[in-house]
């Protein structure tokens, strides 16, 4: 029975490349979860019977530092532990004396953003879902980079280290794959994780490629090191070689039976060239009914072209044939990834509305395919432990909320519930209150407005706009009250613009040392999922000043809304599905009906002007509940009336509505049973 001996070799293979996980794994268990979960999940994936996904990416955010961490009988290891990090803010002498001080278990460094964080949670909604489903990408050895902040010059990025061997629940299997690059046969490890649902009852495999193998070259053990390397185009292409084709060979190898191959953004899209390898032109046609393709960005940079001159070093040349004739851009010398990714999949889709829409502009000819599916968040991850209790105690309001989200509509129930709203904005303010607990030194207060700007330092997603003017946030603090600004993001290495926004913040916290009674601005280093956790709730607004119509999405907003955060945003990505729903404010430029515009004019006076107006708003309206003594005026407050929206909207924008679309739309599989 090959189920049986699988489930065997994971065990042997785990005990035997570390004998420190015998504790943790074995016929019964493996970590917390019975065996037979894992036994079941796996047995599926066999079978030809039942229909099942190998969703592919490149990058996983699972933050397993803030949600299912698998406890092991071992002590962490010292490299796999989260870091202290640094802060620059208008608060210097503090920056000198003081660390942010965390002792936790560093994330897997597989992801850079917003699209491994997405992955992660469609991994563990299909989980919670019982999809039966197996992700694939990357081990990357190196992670993606360490950030340091360095005044008058920006970041600096450093090698990030961490040690897969005593990754808890980390397990490298012990089949090989093997991989030609150019004239080289490269050896890859395989590696698995098992991504459990809230209930612990069903897993997804997520199933990791690893070249950093003893019979390879010093030069082949590099390719999985480090995520997004772009040192060349050479390199560009290899990664995303090892994606698709190793990808379809380790699944291969494993011997799993896939009916469907889900590509998350074109970077996988040469699964299909190793899928079609020897095919008939009909069975190709065939074989797009088992492809399907999400597209991330209408960013010119998230698309990737590749020349064909360099293309040919890696792949043979029945390969590249079938990639011109599949892939090709307007540029006769250049494969498009997006392009391969549309012609190889019958079903395209955009993450939101407004994305469908601008998809279609840019890619006309595949307009029928393309669907719109908006993006989630996987809420039992993304919950603060302060909500989730507070959600529980209203459980016969919100009835299986992890499993139903729906349900929040139901808030509107507690309306005219005193009890309820108080408990809500002390919930609220336990939430800041941790999040100060670990600015402390910093002199941040919990009873001061408080708002973030943190994701990838993108130009689109304009990191400086709200400082453009700092005079304007000093009147509104003057007029109303004083304001914390938290930032927190990284520029990719070879992003110049993001890194010079990076720059230009560190620059202006610089000079406004003479205002800090007014206004504090902190910047912190290395924003991961530990961090995002902290600001999406412990802020009282979350800002998202995005150009329109360049967010494709965005997911972080939808994180802070679950815990009553309240938006500040342009109109773009997820918001404009939101914008009548009442949860913050909406400033800023808005594109024309059915044009793209220009990703370089950022328009950023104006919008920051605009930006400023809202924003006064907010703090004024904050400090109407914050300075009220009135226990009833303060509960029946606007600003709470604005955080239940905000709950109530988060029954949409979560991963188990998206998943459940993506499976009514495009996967059709059936949930297993237990
Ligand atoms: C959620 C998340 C993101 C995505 O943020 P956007 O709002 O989509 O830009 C990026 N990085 C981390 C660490 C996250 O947790």
């Amino acid at each position: 029975m090959v189920q049986k001996t699988n489930i065997e070799n994971l065990i042997n293979a785990s005990v035997l490349n570390n004998p420190t996980f015998r504790e943790d794994i074995n016929e019964s268990k493996f970590y917390n979860i019975p065996m037979d979960v894992i036994r079941n999940a796996e047995n599926n994936l066999y079978n030809k019977k039942i229909r099942s996904i190998a969703y592919f990416s490149m990058e996983f955010g699972l933050a397993p530092s803030v949600y299912n961490t698998y406890e092991s009988q071992t002590n962490i290891s010292e490299v796999n532990k989260k870091r202290d990090f640094e802060i620059f803010s208008n608060m210097k002498q503090m920056d000198y004396y003081h660390l942010v001080h965390v002792h936790k278990l560093v994330d897997m460094p597989i992801y850079s953003g917003g699209l491994g964080v997405l992955a992660g949670d469609t991994l563990k909604s299909s989980a919670d879902l019982k999809l039966p489903m197996i992700g694939i990408g990357i081990l990357w050895n190196k992670g993606y980079f360490d950030q340091k902040f360095c005044f008058h010059f920006g970041q600096i990025p450093g090698e990030f280290s961490w040690d897969p061997a005593t990754y808890p629940g980390l397990i490298k299997l012990n089949n090989t794959i093997d991989i030609e690059i150019g004239d080289n046969s490269v050896n890859f490890y395989l590696w698995k994780y098992y991504v459990p649902s809230f209930d612990k009852k069903h897993v997804v495999p997520l199933l990791l490629l690893d070249s950093n193998h003893p019979a390879n070259e010093p030069w082949a053990k590099e390719l999985t090191g480090q995520l997004y390397n772009s040192t060349s185009v050479w390199w560009k292409i290899v990664q995303r070689k090892i994606l698709g084709v190793g990808g379809i060979r380790a699944l291969e190898t494993l011997g799993y039976a896939i009916d469907l191959y889900h590509l998350n953004e074109g970077h996988a899209a040469f699964a299909f060239l190793e899928k079609a390898k020897g095919m008939s032109d009909a069975d190709i046609l065939g074989l797009t009914q088992k492809f399907a393709y999400t597209c991330h960005t209408p960013v010119e940079a998230g698309h990737d072209r590749l020349p064909i001159s360099e293309m040919q070093k890696v792949f043979s040349p029945e390969e590249i044939e079938m990639a011109k004739k599949y892939g090709l851009d307007e540029n006769p010398n250049l494969i498009n990834l997006t392009i391969l990714a549309m012609n190889a999949s019958c079903h395209v889709n955009a993450v939101a509305k407004k994305h469908e829409e601008v998809t279609k502009i840019q890619f006309p000819s595949h307009e029928e395919k393309i669907r719109g599916i908006t993006n989630g968040i996987h809420i039992p991850t993304w919950v603060s432990t302060t909500f989730e209790n507070l959600f529980n105690e209203y459980n016969h309001i919100f009835v299986n909320w992890k499993e139903n989200p729906e349900i929040f509509s139901n808030i509107s129930k507690l309306q005219s519930d005193i009890v309820f709203r108080t408990k809500l904005w002390q919930a609220h303010k336990q939430n800041k209150k941790e999040l100060i607990t670990l600015l402390k030194q910093w002199m941040v207060k919990d009873d001061v407005f408080t708002i973030a700007w943190a994701r990838r330092a993108a130009p689109y997603k304009r990191p400086s706009l709200v400082l453009q003017q700092t005079n304007k946030l000093i009147e509104i603090a003057k007029k109303y009250g004083p304001i914390q600004i938290l930032f927190a993001g990284k520029a990719h290495p070879n992003d110049f613009v993001g890194s010079d926004n990076i720059k230009e913040i560190l620059n202006i916290i610089d000079s406004l040392g003479k205002d800090r009674d007014y206004l504090k601005v902190l910047f912190l280093e290395n924003y991961d999922t530990y961090i995002a956790k902290q600001l999406i709730s412990g802020v009282d607004v979350w800002l998202n000043n995005p150009l329109p119509p360049f967010e494709a999405s965005g997911t972080s907003g939808m994180k802070a809304i679950l815990n009553g955060v309240l938006q500040l945003s342009t109109m773009d990505g997820w918001v404009v599905e939101a914008a009548d729903k009442e949860i913050g404010e909406i400033f800023g430029y808005i594109p024309q009906q059915g044009m793209i515009g220009d990703e370089n004019d950022l328009k950023m006076i104006e919008d920051s002007s605009s930006l400023y107006n809202k924003l006064e708003f907010m703090v004024r309206d904050y400090y109407n509940v914050e300075n009220i003594q009135d226990e009833e005026k303060k509960h029946f407050s606007p600003w709470i009336d604005k955080m239940m929206n905000c709950i109530e909207t988060s029954g949409f924008f979560n991963t188990s509505r998206m998943v459940t679309e993506y499976n009514k739309n495009i996967w059709h599989q059936k949930p297993i049973i237990n």
